[in-house]
Protein backbone atom coordinates (compact mmCIF):
# COMPACT_ATOMS: atom_id res chain seq x y z
CA UNK A 1 0.00 0.00 0.00
CA UNK A 2 1.08 3.65 -0.46
CA UNK A 3 1.90 6.18 2.76
CA UNK A 4 3.36 9.54 2.63
CA UNK A 5 6.41 9.23 4.12
CA UNK A 6 9.03 11.66 6.24
CA UNK A 7 12.32 10.60 5.68
CA UNK A 8 14.01 13.18 6.65
CA UNK A 9 13.08 17.37 7.59
CA UNK A 10 11.87 18.91 4.30
CA UNK A 11 12.24 14.99 2.56
CA UNK A 12 8.55 13.57 1.76
CA UNK A 13 7.67 11.17 -0.37
CA UNK A 14 5.03 8.38 -1.78
CA UNK A 15 6.79 5.19 -0.60
CA UNK A 16 5.04 1.48 -0.64
CA UNK A 17 5.00 0.09 2.62
CA UNK A 18 3.85 -3.28 3.85
CA UNK A 19 -0.04 -3.70 4.94
CA UNK A 20 -0.52 -3.82 8.44
CA UNK A 21 -0.70 -6.90 10.36
CA UNK A 22 -4.55 -7.48 12.14
CA UNK A 23 -3.41 -9.58 15.41
CA UNK A 24 -6.01 -7.37 17.78
CA UNK A 25 -7.62 -4.23 17.27
CA UNK A 26 -9.57 -3.47 14.25
CA UNK A 27 -8.79 -2.98 10.93
CA UNK A 28 -9.29 0.39 9.12
CA UNK A 29 -9.32 2.10 5.86
CA UNK A 30 -8.10 5.16 6.29
CA UNK A 31 -10.23 7.78 4.43
CA UNK A 32 -8.81 11.18 5.13
CA UNK A 33 -6.22 13.37 7.32
CA UNK A 34 -5.87 16.69 8.29
CA UNK A 35 -2.19 18.48 8.81
CA UNK A 36 -2.05 20.43 11.89
CA UNK A 37 0.87 23.00 12.47
CA UNK A 38 2.55 19.87 14.55
CA UNK A 39 3.27 17.78 11.25
CA UNK A 40 4.10 21.52 9.71
CA UNK A 41 6.82 21.29 12.93
CA UNK A 42 7.85 17.53 11.48
CA UNK A 43 8.56 18.60 8.09
CA UNK A 44 10.35 21.40 9.03
CA UNK A 45 12.39 19.83 11.29
CA UNK A 46 10.94 21.33 14.37
CA UNK A 47 9.52 19.09 15.98
CA UNK A 48 11.76 17.38 18.58
CA UNK A 49 9.58 14.36 19.25
CA UNK A 50 9.39 13.12 15.98
CA UNK A 51 11.74 10.32 14.61
CA UNK A 52 12.80 9.35 11.32
CA UNK A 53 12.10 8.17 8.40
CA UNK A 54 7.74 8.73 9.99
CA UNK A 55 4.60 8.17 8.35
CA UNK A 56 2.58 11.04 9.42
CA UNK A 57 -0.75 11.72 10.01
CA UNK A 58 -2.96 11.79 13.55
CA UNK A 59 -6.22 13.51 12.76
CA UNK A 60 -8.16 10.90 10.67
CA UNK A 61 -11.25 9.89 9.51
CA UNK A 62 -11.04 5.76 8.41
CA UNK A 63 -13.96 3.33 8.08
CA UNK A 64 -14.19 -0.07 9.79
CA UNK A 65 -13.00 -2.75 7.18
CA UNK A 66 -13.49 -5.95 9.56
CA UNK A 67 -15.50 -5.08 12.70
CA UNK A 68 -18.26 -6.78 14.80
CA UNK A 69 -21.95 -6.47 16.01
CA UNK A 70 -21.13 -3.62 18.04
CA UNK A 71 -18.65 -1.73 15.45
CA UNK A 72 -19.97 -3.03 12.26
CA UNK A 73 -17.54 -2.63 9.33
CA UNK A 74 -18.88 0.42 7.31
CA UNK A 75 -18.71 2.49 10.17
CA UNK A 76 -17.07 5.51 10.17
CA UNK A 77 -14.85 6.43 12.73
CA UNK A 78 -12.34 9.15 14.21
CA UNK A 79 -9.75 8.02 16.90
CA UNK A 80 -8.11 8.92 20.02
CA UNK A 81 -4.14 8.93 18.13
CA UNK A 82 -2.01 9.06 21.86
CA UNK A 83 -1.11 5.64 23.73
CA UNK A 84 -0.82 5.91 27.88
CA UNK A 85 1.52 3.27 29.75
CA UNK A 86 -0.78 2.50 32.62
CA UNK A 87 2.28 3.10 35.09
CA UNK A 88 3.54 6.87 35.38
CA UNK A 89 2.18 9.28 37.38
CA UNK A 90 -0.54 10.52 35.35
CA UNK A 91 -1.80 7.44 34.27
CA UNK A 92 -2.27 6.63 37.71
CA UNK A 93 -3.85 10.04 38.16
CA UNK A 94 -6.75 9.14 35.55
CA UNK A 95 -5.01 11.56 33.35
CA UNK A 96 -3.25 9.22 30.57
CA UNK A 97 -3.28 12.27 28.02
CA UNK A 98 -0.34 13.76 30.13
CA UNK A 99 1.47 9.90 29.84
CA UNK A 100 5.26 10.41 30.27
CA UNK A 101 5.68 7.83 27.94
CA UNK A 102 2.68 8.73 25.05
CA UNK A 103 3.52 8.11 21.71
CA UNK A 104 1.07 9.93 19.20
CA UNK A 105 -0.03 8.92 15.76
CA UNK A 106 2.71 10.21 13.18
CA UNK A 107 4.98 11.90 15.79
CA UNK A 108 6.83 8.79 17.79
CA UNK A 109 4.98 5.79 15.77
CA UNK A 110 3.64 5.71 12.02
CA UNK A 111 0.57 7.66 11.64
CA UNK A 112 -2.69 7.29 9.00
CA UNK A 113 -1.38 9.23 6.17
CA UNK A 114 -1.53 5.46 4.19
CA UNK A 115 -4.41 3.14 3.25
CA UNK A 116 -5.08 0.78 6.34
CA UNK A 117 -4.34 0.92 9.67
CA UNK A 118 -4.85 -1.24 12.97
CA UNK A 119 -6.23 0.39 16.26
CA UNK A 120 -7.30 -0.74 19.40
CA UNK A 121 -10.96 -0.62 19.25
CA UNK A 122 -11.48 1.43 22.33
CA UNK A 123 -9.59 4.43 20.44
CA UNK A 124 -12.26 5.15 18.11
CA UNK A 125 -15.14 7.23 18.29
CA UNK A 126 -17.92 6.65 15.63
CA UNK A 127 -20.02 9.63 14.49
CA UNK A 128 -22.30 10.09 11.48
CA UNK A 129 -20.19 12.55 10.26
CA UNK A 130 -18.91 13.33 7.04
CA UNK A 131 -14.95 12.37 6.35
CA UNK A 132 -13.98 16.46 6.72
CA UNK A 133 -15.73 16.79 9.85
CA UNK A 134 -14.20 13.62 11.31
CA UNK A 135 -10.98 14.73 10.68
CA UNK A 136 -11.44 17.89 12.91
CA UNK A 137 -12.46 15.91 15.91
CA UNK A 138 -9.17 15.55 17.12
CA UNK A 139 -7.55 18.89 16.79
CA UNK A 140 -10.78 20.16 18.38
CA UNK A 141 -10.28 18.03 21.27
CA UNK A 142 -7.20 19.72 22.19
CA UNK A 143 -9.32 22.76 23.00
CA UNK A 144 -11.73 21.32 24.37
CA UNK A 145 -9.29 19.94 26.75
CA UNK A 146 -7.92 22.83 27.51
CA UNK A 147 -11.53 24.51 28.63
CA UNK A 148 -11.97 21.82 30.89
CA UNK A 149 -8.67 22.59 32.40
CA UNK A 150 -9.64 25.82 33.04
CA UNK A 151 -13.32 25.11 34.73
CA UNK A 152 -15.04 27.22 32.48
CA UNK A 153 -18.46 28.00 33.37
CA UNK A 154 -21.28 30.33 32.00
CA UNK A 155 -20.50 33.21 34.77
CA UNK A 156 -16.99 33.63 33.09
CA UNK A 157 -15.23 35.77 30.65
CA UNK A 158 -12.46 33.76 28.62
CA UNK A 159 -9.92 35.15 26.34
CA UNK A 160 -8.52 32.79 23.57
CA UNK A 161 -4.99 34.12 22.19
CA UNK A 162 -4.62 32.83 19.13
CA UNK A 163 -7.15 31.38 16.86
CA UNK A 164 -5.19 29.10 14.70
CA UNK A 165 -6.34 25.01 14.91
CA UNK A 166 -5.90 24.58 18.32
CA UNK A 167 -7.57 28.11 19.70
CA UNK A 168 -10.83 27.44 17.36
CA UNK A 169 -11.05 24.52 19.69
CA UNK A 170 -10.86 26.47 22.61
CA UNK A 171 -13.18 28.94 21.47
CA UNK A 172 -16.16 26.32 20.47
CA UNK A 173 -15.48 24.87 24.00
CA UNK A 174 -15.49 27.64 26.05
CA UNK A 175 -19.10 28.84 23.95
CA UNK A 176 -20.44 25.10 24.27
CA UNK A 177 -20.20 26.29 28.01
CA UNK A 178 -21.96 29.46 27.67
CA UNK A 179 -18.91 31.33 28.42
CA UNK A 180 -18.03 34.87 26.60
CA UNK A 181 -15.46 34.39 24.70
CA UNK A 182 -12.49 37.39 23.20
CA UNK A 183 -11.37 35.81 20.40
CA UNK A 184 -7.25 37.65 20.05
CA UNK A 185 -5.42 37.11 16.75
CA UNK A 186 -3.13 39.38 14.29
CA UNK A 187 -4.54 38.12 11.25
CA UNK A 188 -8.51 39.10 10.41
CA UNK A 189 -9.03 35.95 8.39
CA UNK A 190 -8.67 33.79 11.61
CA UNK A 191 -10.74 36.08 13.18
CA UNK A 192 -13.68 36.18 10.66
CA UNK A 193 -13.78 31.80 11.35
CA UNK A 194 -13.27 32.70 15.52
CA UNK A 195 -16.54 34.83 15.39
CA UNK A 196 -18.32 31.84 13.31
CA UNK A 197 -17.58 29.22 15.93
CA UNK A 198 -19.12 30.66 18.66
CA UNK A 199 -16.64 33.60 19.51
CA UNK A 200 -18.30 36.45 20.97
CA UNK A 201 -15.90 39.56 20.62
CA UNK A 202 -12.59 39.78 18.56
CA UNK A 203 -9.42 41.32 18.56
CA UNK A 204 -6.85 42.15 16.20
CA UNK A 205 -3.54 42.91 18.41
CA UNK A 206 -1.87 44.21 15.44
CA UNK A 207 -4.60 47.41 15.31
CA UNK A 208 -5.71 47.32 18.80
CA UNK A 209 -4.56 47.62 22.10
CA UNK A 210 -5.22 44.19 23.23
CA UNK A 211 -5.03 45.29 27.45
CA UNK A 212 -7.17 48.34 26.52
CA UNK A 213 -9.85 46.36 24.88
CA UNK A 214 -9.80 43.38 27.09
CA UNK A 215 -10.64 46.10 30.41
CA UNK A 216 -13.23 47.53 28.10
CA UNK A 217 -14.89 43.84 27.32
CA UNK A 218 -14.68 42.64 31.31
CA UNK A 219 -15.61 45.68 33.12
CA UNK A 220 -12.21 46.73 34.02
CA UNK A 221 -11.29 43.29 35.44
CA UNK A 222 -9.59 41.39 32.72
CA UNK A 223 -10.63 37.68 31.58
CA UNK A 224 -11.45 35.46 34.38
CA UNK A 225 -9.72 32.59 32.29
CA UNK A 226 -6.98 33.26 29.28
CA UNK A 227 -5.85 30.33 27.17
CA UNK A 228 -3.00 31.02 25.37
CA UNK A 229 -2.56 28.50 22.27
CA UNK A 230 0.21 30.80 20.41
CA UNK A 231 3.47 29.59 22.17
CA UNK A 232 5.59 32.48 22.19
CA UNK A 233 6.83 34.71 24.96
CA UNK A 234 4.87 37.69 24.84
CA UNK A 235 1.56 35.94 24.71
CA UNK A 236 2.43 33.51 27.56
CA UNK A 237 3.60 37.03 29.69
CA UNK A 238 0.40 38.63 28.44
CA UNK A 239 -1.73 35.81 29.71
CA UNK A 240 -0.68 36.66 33.38
CA UNK A 241 -0.72 40.08 32.66
CA UNK A 242 -4.18 40.03 31.42
CA UNK A 243 -6.22 37.92 33.62
CA UNK A 244 -8.40 39.18 36.32
CA UNK A 245 -7.23 38.54 39.99
CA UNK A 246 -7.93 35.32 41.05
CA UNK A 247 -8.39 33.87 37.74
CA UNK A 248 -7.25 30.88 35.91
CA UNK A 249 -4.43 31.04 32.63
CA UNK A 250 -4.19 27.83 30.87
CA UNK A 251 -1.37 27.05 28.39
CA UNK A 252 -1.43 25.10 25.52
CA UNK A 253 0.40 26.78 23.41
CA UNK A 254 4.39 24.80 23.67
CA UNK A 255 7.23 27.54 23.63
CA UNK A 256 10.42 26.77 21.85
CA UNK A 257 12.09 29.52 23.87
CA UNK A 258 12.30 30.07 27.65
CA UNK A 259 10.03 32.20 28.90
CA UNK A 260 10.57 35.56 31.29
CA UNK A 261 8.45 36.35 33.66
CA UNK A 262 7.18 38.71 36.33
CA UNK A 263 6.41 36.13 38.79
CA UNK A 264 4.94 38.79 41.18
CA UNK A 265 1.86 38.51 39.15
CA UNK A 266 1.57 34.86 39.87
CA UNK A 267 1.50 35.66 43.69
CA UNK A 268 -0.70 38.95 43.79
CA UNK A 269 -2.79 37.99 41.82
CA UNK A 270 -3.20 34.12 43.06
CA UNK A 271 -3.20 32.79 40.29
CA UNK A 272 -4.26 28.99 38.75
CA UNK A 273 -1.37 28.51 36.06
CA UNK A 274 -2.38 25.34 34.20
CA UNK A 275 -1.00 23.19 31.57
CA UNK A 276 -3.13 21.39 28.94
CA UNK A 277 -1.68 18.43 27.05
CA UNK A 278 -3.96 16.29 24.45
CA UNK A 279 -7.14 15.39 25.41
CA UNK A 280 -9.11 12.82 27.30
CA UNK A 281 -11.62 10.32 26.17
CA UNK A 282 -14.27 13.14 27.72
CA UNK A 283 -13.28 15.75 25.04
CA UNK A 284 -13.54 13.45 21.88
CA UNK A 285 -17.31 12.70 22.88
CA UNK A 286 -18.27 16.79 23.84
CA UNK A 287 -16.62 17.49 20.54
CA UNK A 288 -18.55 14.54 18.33
CA UNK A 289 -21.51 16.00 19.85
CA UNK A 290 -20.75 19.92 18.97
CA UNK A 291 -20.07 18.41 15.16
CA UNK A 292 -23.02 16.58 15.24
CA UNK A 293 -25.60 19.50 16.07
CA UNK A 294 -23.80 21.27 13.33
CA UNK A 295 -22.47 24.23 15.25
CA UNK A 296 -18.95 23.90 14.03
CA UNK A 297 -18.84 25.47 10.28
CA UNK A 298 -15.84 23.66 9.34
CA UNK A 299 -15.89 24.17 5.49
CA UNK A 300 -14.88 28.01 6.69
CA UNK A 301 -12.16 26.34 8.50
CA UNK A 302 -10.59 24.25 5.51
CA UNK A 303 -8.48 25.82 3.51
CA UNK A 304 -7.57 23.08 0.94
CA UNK A 305 -8.31 19.20 0.12
CA UNK A 306 -5.26 17.34 -1.21
CA UNK A 307 -5.18 13.64 -2.91
CA UNK A 308 -2.50 11.50 -1.00
CA UNK A 309 0.13 12.00 -4.32
CA UNK A 310 0.01 15.96 -3.70
CA UNK A 311 0.14 15.64 -0.08
CA UNK A 312 4.41 15.92 0.00
CA UNK A 313 3.71 19.25 -2.33
CA UNK A 314 0.93 20.69 0.00
CA UNK A 315 3.50 20.08 3.13
CA UNK A 316 5.90 22.30 0.84
CA UNK A 317 3.73 25.09 -0.14
CA UNK A 318 2.78 25.33 3.31
CA UNK A 319 6.29 25.50 4.67
CA UNK A 320 7.38 28.10 2.18
CA UNK A 321 4.33 30.30 3.58
CA UNK A 322 2.93 29.23 6.60
CA UNK A 323 0.08 31.87 6.76
CA UNK A 324 -1.54 31.05 3.26
CA UNK A 325 -3.44 27.69 4.68
CA UNK A 326 -5.75 27.09 8.03
CA UNK A 327 -6.15 23.77 8.00
CA UNK A 328 -5.44 21.20 4.56
CA UNK A 329 -7.05 17.59 4.55
CA UNK A 330 -5.63 14.91 2.55
CA UNK A 331 -8.10 12.33 0.88
CA UNK A 332 -7.06 9.14 0.73
CA UNK A 333 -9.60 6.90 -1.03
ZN1 LIG B 1 -2.84 17.97 14.95
ZN1 LIG C 1 1.62 6.76 31.52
Amino acid sequence: MNALVLQNPGMASIETVPEPVLDEGVLLKVRMVGLCGSDLNSFRGLNPLVSFPRILGHEVCATVVQGDSYLPAGTDVALLPYTSCGRCASCRRGRPNACQFNQTLGVQRDGALTQFIVMPREKLYPARLTPEELCFVEPLTIGFHAVARGRVTADDVVAVFGCGGVGLGAIAGSNCRGARTICVDVDDDKLEVAHAVGGSHTINSTRESLHDRLLELTGGRGPDVVIEAVGKPGTFRAAVEEVAFAGRVVYIGYAKEPVSYETRLFVQKELDVLGSRNAQPEDFHAVVHLLESAKFPVDQAVSLIVPLEKAAHALRSWSENPSRFKKILVSVD
